[in-house]
């Protein structure tokens, strides 16, 4: 069952594409290798770095989903680079923002209330764009 399919040690496709409330959302194999590109170079350290668990709220949309839930046209989310997450202990939202916002691959991190939106270019070179706040 695709849904089962393990991205990296502690990352899901089901995590990512959360079918159970979008059925139509599925992904490529090149969105599900940028995807696990992520998932290892990014979400993984990110994960050891601040010693808790990861929660995705949104990663992987497939045009309809996009659209459904109002992102940009040409969201990074479409191509499998981006996810919003949150760490579980809210008390590691500091230390999971400063580790990313180091962090070399860093494509864009975009910070909201107690949640960030993190992307990386796995084919370009990463723009570290950073925006503390960017969501209110
Ligand atoms: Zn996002």
């Amino acid at each position: 069952m695709m849904d089962d399919i393990r991205l990296s040690s502690h990352f899901t496709l089901a995590e990512f594409c959360n079918r159970r409330r979008y059925p139509a959302n599925v992904p490529t194999v090149q969105q599900m290798v940028n995807m696990t590109y992520g998932c290892l170079m990014l979400l993984e350290p990110a994960r050891q770095a601040i010693g808790c668990p990861l929660i995705i709220n949104s990663g992987f949309r497939c045009e309809a989903v996009n659209r459904q839930v109002g992102g940009v046209r040409s969201s990074q989310h479409l191509q499998g680079c981006a996810a919003d997450i949150r760490p579980q202990d809210p008390a590691q939202f500091q230390r999971l923002i400063a580790f990313l916002k180091a962090h070399d691959l860093t494509d864009q991190l975009l910070t909201g209330p107690g949640w960030l939106h993190i992307s990386w270019a796995p084919f370009a070179p990463p723009r570290n764009y950073v925006r503390i706040g960017y969501y209110k």
